[in-house]
């Protein structure tokens, strides 16, 4: 039995993982859930799963999750508090992490873990594009095995040779081809998206998922910050990863080699794929994803990115070549630009400007350390927020 430590099991990723565990009782004991604020969610994936422990970062919402999980009779604890989450995914009865939180929130908790040496399974990419190489040392320190969970860097994984580990270098790559679905502004003339709504913008054609991810489908930073975590992932400089725009979303994504050969990884896009390979590799489990079926799919349709239509990958890509803080600032003005445009404070289009704002405004420094990264992702909000408030 391998003991887990669901962070964000209240959301999207969360919840599918709990599907795939629930499947499998003699595979999988569930130790901790948390989440940030979603009493009911969490009380029932706890009355359905009885973990040990059971995390809310909001004190109200975790006191009463406490009084109805006593009157259930659970004997599950309630932990409060940001320190918590870290506080769980360490403990020694847990094997293994997923790392569901979004955004910069979900860092300390992941680190905590892989300096632990649990095995991570990483669906918070925000977490490893912005703490990059800390992330990666302490991987390698504590011998922690990291599983990529966004369906792109899973199907890279799964392409390439059984030995390889995240962190290292694959031999014989010539490059990474990242899909991308191009989300639901692929064809709305470019006049138009200025007045795109926040519900049109979450409504994805292919995958459902959380608010902030969906958002950043449509203005693809979300392939902009997974050129990051690939290039992380996979020790490839941002030139040899070239993102292809797929609207079928049947290809997760392709690993070309030297000699001509180019594999791919296919199914349904269903995330269970992906958790239920992170959960049981190297052994293959039954995910409760459909069959592909090629007929129904029929064809597949491939195009390059538009840097116009899509300037926040663009933004990315030279993050990505720039590294040291830039992906930080890039990420934390990101994180204020789509909150604003989900509060409506902002329009859809001025999420780029903002975040190049914020990244003119930053001369690009070196991590050094972890407190290198706090301090530029707070000062990237603090001025992000800034431009935001007077937006216009
Ligand atoms: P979501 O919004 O559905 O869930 C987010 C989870 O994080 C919830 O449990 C929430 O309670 C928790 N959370 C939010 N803020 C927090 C905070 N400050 N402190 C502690 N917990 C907090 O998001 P999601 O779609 O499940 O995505 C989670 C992560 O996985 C993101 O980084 C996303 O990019 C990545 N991812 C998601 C998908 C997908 O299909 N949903 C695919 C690939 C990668
Ligand atoms: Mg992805």
């Amino acid at each position: 039995m391998k003991g887990l430590c669901i962070l964000g099991a209240t959301g999207s990723i969360g919840a599918n993982t709990l599907d795939v565990v629930a499947r499998h009782p003699d595979k999988f004991r569930v130790v901790a859930l948390t989440g940030n604020c979603r009493t009911q969610t969490l009380l029932q994936q706890c009355l359905a799963h009885r973990p040990d422990y059971a995390v809310l970062v909001e004190p109200k919402a975790a006191q009463e999750l406490s009084r109805q999980l006593k009157a259930a009779g659970l004997a599950t604890e309630v932990l409060v508090g940001p320190q918590a989450l870290a506080e769980v995914a360490v403990l020694p009865e847990v094997d293994c992490v997923m790392a569901a939180i979004v955004g910069a929130a979900g860092l300390l908790p992941t680190l905590a873990a892989a300096r632990a040496g649990k095995r991570i399974l990483l669906a918070n990419k925000e977490a490893l594009v912005i703490s990059g190489p800390i992330f990666m040392d302490s991987l390698r320190a504590s011998n922690a095995e990291l599983l990529p969970i966004d369906s792109e860097h899973n199907a890279i994984f799964q392409c390439l040779p059984a030995n390889f580990r995240a962190g290292t270098k694959a031999s014989s790559v010539r490059r990474i081809l990242l899909t991308a679905s191009g989300g639901p502004f692929l064809t709305t003339p470019l006049e138009r998206l200025t007045e795109v709504t926040p519900e049109q913008a979450v409504a994805h054609p292919r995958w459902e998922m959380g608010k902030k991810i969906s958002v950043d489908s449509a203005t693809m930073m979300n392939k902009g910050l997974e050129v990051i975590e690939a290039s992380l992932l996979f020790s490839l400089p941002p030139e040899q990863i070239q993102v292809v725009i797929h609207p079928q979303s049947v290809i997760h994504s392709l690993v070309d080699y030297v000699d001509g050969s180019v594999l791919a990884q296919l199914g349904n896009p269903d995330m269970r794929i992906p958790i239920a390979y992170g959960l049981a590799w190297p052994e293959r489990i039954e995910s409760g994803a459909s069959a592909l079926d090629l007929f129904e799919v029929a064809c597949l349709d491939f195009q390059p990115p538009d840097f116009e239509r899509f300037p926040c990958l663009k933004l990315a890509f030279e993050a990505a070549r720039l590294g040291g803080t830039a992906p930080v600032v890039l990420n934390a003005a990101n994180e204020v630009a789509v909150a604003a445009f989900l509060e409506r404070r902002i329009p859809f289009t001025a999420i780029a400007e903002l975040i190049e704002r914020t990244l003119n405004a930053f001369p690009v420094s070196q991590v050094t350390d972890l407190d290198s990264v706090l301090a530029a992702d707070s000062e990237a909000r603090r001025l992000a927020s800034e431009l935001a408030l007077n937006f216009g």
